[in-house]
Order: structure tokens, then sequence, then C-alpha cells
């Protein structure tokens, strides 16, 4: 019979673990300093229980981590792991190295639903969910895992999606019963789901990404099918009407095509419809994917966009091309695998 994995459950679904074998609540709370604050990989070396209530643990229970099953490194120290999830899928994490920090970027899904034109991911369709434990695995069982400072929710799928998951994932890293990590060490990214955001501000005191990547209804639409549904400017009236506090971070994302939306007249709608949020813009240069016919501006075309930006009082920083000799666009690497292996 299989076992159920102990790793990636919450305080609260270990006190049902323990009541169900009998063992008093404040087990749970051992079990989770083994799994969380412990480098564990085995029931049996949870040692302040005592043998039998490991051995009854055992019965139905085990640790649950796996290591990646492939790995590519970049010549800029960037690198992708490969994890296999959902019996025959793959998923893609990130290790991104920089001075004092090394970010894990985590995926939430194995595929998307999103469909966004300029993604890999999104050509490869929906296969499933990840659990708590397939997000939280790739955090863990990182050969880097000791290094890490800064965790984001920006790999494959639409973390909003799976926002049951994704929100137990942050209890288990930001609470004190688990790894005890400052809710602005992470940030979560969207391409916009309403009730997704909301629910998320809500229950997480973690950092907000949106994908923008344009400020046009129309030109929207084309790149991300979501705008036909849950439009950019319902997402900015919650985040306008939603009271951040000074410890908390919106940042929009936005990929830089060629010819297409990085011209004046963006500008100066960027600079309209975020009026009066506190936020950062995010320039990302675009990573090509196979049969795509979008291209990059070049740097110059790409820092004058940012400093245009800038002047018109809007923050925006261009985030380092990391990994581009590693297939860095999201879900290339895994698309390679899933070929492979059919
Ligand atoms: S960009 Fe993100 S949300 Fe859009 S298809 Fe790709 S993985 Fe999904």
């Amino acid at each position: 019979m299989k076992k159920e994995k102990l790793y990636g459950k919450t305080l609260n679904e270990l006190i049902e673990v323990v009541r169900r074998i009998g063992l008093p609540g404040f087990a749970a709370k051992q079990i989770a300093d083994w799994l969380y604050k412990k480098e564990i990989k085995a029931i049996e070396e949870m040692t302040n229980l005592s043998k039998k209530t490991r051995e009854l643990l055992s019965v139905d229970y085990e640790i649950g981590l796996s290591a990646p099953v492939n790995s590519s490194e970049s010549s800029d120290g960037t690198k992708k792991y490969l994890y296999k999830v959902l019996k025959d899928k793959y998923i893609e994490t990130a290790y991104i190295p920089d001075n004092e920090r090394a970010t894990i970027c985590v995926s939430s899904q194995s595929g998307c639903k999103m469909g966004c034109i300029f993604c890999m991911t999104g050509k490869q369709g929906f296969q499933g969910n990840l659990s708590t434990n397939e997000i939280l695995n790739q955090f863990r069982s990182l050969p880097e895992f000791t290094n890490l400072t800064n965790m984001v929710y920006m790999g494959m799928g639409e973390p909003l999606d799976n926002i049951t998951e994704v929100l137990k994932s942050l209890d288990i890293i930001t609470n004190e019963w688990g790894y005890g990590w400052s809710p602005a060490r992470i940030t979560v990214s969207t391409v916009g789901l309403i009730t997704g955001i909301k629910e998320f501000l809500e229950n997480s005191r973690c950092h907000l990404a949106v994908s923008l990547h344009s400020p046009f209804d129309e030109e929207r639409r084309k790149l991300m099918p979501i705008q036909r549904t849950n439009t950019v400017e319902e997402v900015l009236d919650i985040i306008r009407n939603f009271d951040f506090n000074s410890q908390r971070r919106v940042s929009f994302e936005y990929i830089l095509f060629k010819g297409m939306n990085d011209t004046p007249r963006h500008i100066k709608e960027l600079a309209g419809i975020l009026k009066g949020i506190k936020c950062r813009i995010n320039i990302i240069r675009f990573h090509p994917i196979p049969g795509s016919q979008f291209q990059s501006p070049n740097l110059g075309a790409t820092i004058n966009f940012k400093e245009a930006l800038n002047a018109k009082g809007i923050l925006t920083t261009i985030r380092a091309s990391r990994g581009v000799d590693i297939k860095a666009a999201c879900g290339l690497l895994s698309t390679l695998e899933q070929n492979k292996s059919t």
C-alpha cells in the first residue's frame, strides 16, 4: 500500500496524523521540528519519539522527499533542476545565485492552463496541480538548499490557480513551527486571477508580482488569454484598495517584445494605469522559444524604456537575464524531457 507523505503537511495536518495513531497533540510539533528544522530523511531518525511510535508512524507514512532527476548549469552559475512529479511528468526549478542572494524559483503546476502565447509551459497544456509536498520538495531537495535566501513562485504553472497548495507551502515556510522564513523573502507571481489574488492577499504576507506585459486591453488579450475574463483593470482595483503594509511589495512583470509593447505609447499608458500605486515594474528580457516570432529589443532600447518609465515616476528595474545557455525560458527543459519519455 502506498504510504502518505509527512513532508509538506502543515501543523494542523500533523495534529490529525498524531491523533489518528493515538499520540498526544504535542507530538505533531515534535514531528514538524524533525521535518522542517532538522534535515532528516527517515522516520527512524525522529529520536525523541519512542521506537514504538516511530514504528506505528512508519506503517502508513513516510517522509516523502525525492531528489531532482536531472540538472544543468549555466556559465553564470544559474542551475536548472528537473523533478519528477505526478508519476511521469517533469517540472523545472531554478537556482539563481547572485552575490549575497541565492534565489530558488519553484513551479506550482505541471504545465499550465493560462496559455500565454510567449510561454513554453503554456504550450505544454495543463497536466496537474502540484501537492504541497511536490512544491516544497523542490526547495528542500535542492542541493543548494542551505544557501537559499529568497524564493519566488515564478516557475511552471500559475500559482494562484493552485492556491490551496501554494498557501499551505507558504504557511510551512513562514511559520515558526516550519522554516520560520520572513514573508519578505518570498514573492508569488500571477497572471492576475481575481479570486486568487484576493485569497492570497488576505491569507499571506508575501510579496505579490503581477505579469502585466501590456497596458492595453486588446494587446494583452492577444498575449495573455486571461485578460478576457480577469482584466488587469480589476486586478489594479484590488491592489489599490488593499491595505499593504510597508513590508509588503507589489511589482509588475513586463516582458519586452521588440516593436510590440516597447513604444512611447506604452510608457505613457503604463504610467497612467499605475498612477497612485506604490509599486515597481520589473522588465524581463524575452527568452526565445521554438516557433515564436517574438524578439527581444537590444539592451540599449531596453535601458531607454526603463529610464523613460523612471522619468514618469514609476520605479523600474531590468531583471538580469540568467541561464540563457541552459534554456532559460521556463518549460523548455521539461518539454524536452517529456518528449524523450513518450
Ligand atoms: S507565463 Fe506563467 S501563467 Fe502564462 S502560460 Fe506560462 S506558466 Fe502559465
